[in-house]
């Protein structure tokens, strides 16, 4: 199928998992994870209206904007090197991959510099496997406490990435970790601190991640077809 269909039939499942959960389709946003694919397909991803296309790799994704233009929100998922923070404040509209104080300081230091209020989410590794990034659980909201300050970043929620699995239930105790820490998070009522965004689900899981409350949903191989590589 192409990218069209693919995305007319994701929409379909997304609009059925917020009916069966009772929350409204326009509260969860549709991301394009665009890892390896070209640009072609980049392009009618955009064209077909997904709300954000999210990028793994900071130099990727600076070649994609310098040649396809910058439409839509540009997101980065993918883990962040801190002497990337340079670039990726001038690249991307949110980032959800802030999982330690020293990445904050300098994205915020940068965004500083270029004089601009830069939304964050945090990266919380609810399985606490060794090879996922993330801030651990019960660090979440002490990390929060001491990004909240820092002017030029904005933290607008939280992101995660449930263990590996083809069975998308055994995803749900996960999601619903996340949504816990946001709601014990938003009630301590941190200063400049928004419990917005929910970042969960991927092609494999994502009815299951809005059933659970995701805000943004990231689909790479279910709009594009499976990854070479
Ligand atoms: C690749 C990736 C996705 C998309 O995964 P699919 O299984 O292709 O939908 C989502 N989130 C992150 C962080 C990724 O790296």
């Amino acid at each position: 199928m192409n990218v069209e269909d693919n995305i007319r039939q994701v929409r379909e499942t997304m609009v059925e998992a917020a009916r069966r959960s009772g929350r409204p389709a326009a509260a969860i946003r549709l991301m394009a994870v665009t890892k390896t694919v070209d640009d072609d397909r980049i392009l009618a991803a955009i064209r077909t209206g997904v709300e954000i296309i999210g990028e793994n790799y900071v130099q990727e994704a600076k070649r994609k904007i310098e040649k396809l233009g910058k439409t839509g929100e540009w997101h980065l998922i993918g883990r962040l090197q801190t002497n990337k923070a340079k670039y990726a404040v001038h690249l991307f509209d949110m980032i959800h991959s802030v999982d330690r104080l020293e990445l904050a300081v300098e994205l915020d230091r940068r965004a500083r510099a270029a004089g601009r209020v830069l939304p964050v989410l945090i990266e919380v590794n609810v399985s606490g496997e060794e090879s996922k990034s993330g801030v651990p659980l019960g660090a979440a909201l002490d990390l929060i406490r001491v990004v909240a300050p820092l002017e030029s970043l904005s933290v607008r929620g939280l992101m995660t990435m449930p263990p590996w699995s083809d069975d998308p239930e055994e995803s749900r105790p996960y999601f619903r970790a996340l949504r816990d820490l946001r709601d014990k998070i938003a009630g301590a009522a941190v200063p400049r601190v928004e419990m917005r965004e929910l970042s969960m689900g991927m092609t494999d899981d994502y009815a299951v991640a809005i059933e659970e409350g995701a805000t943004i949903v990231r689909i790479g191989r279910g709009i594009f077809g499976e990854r070479k590589g």
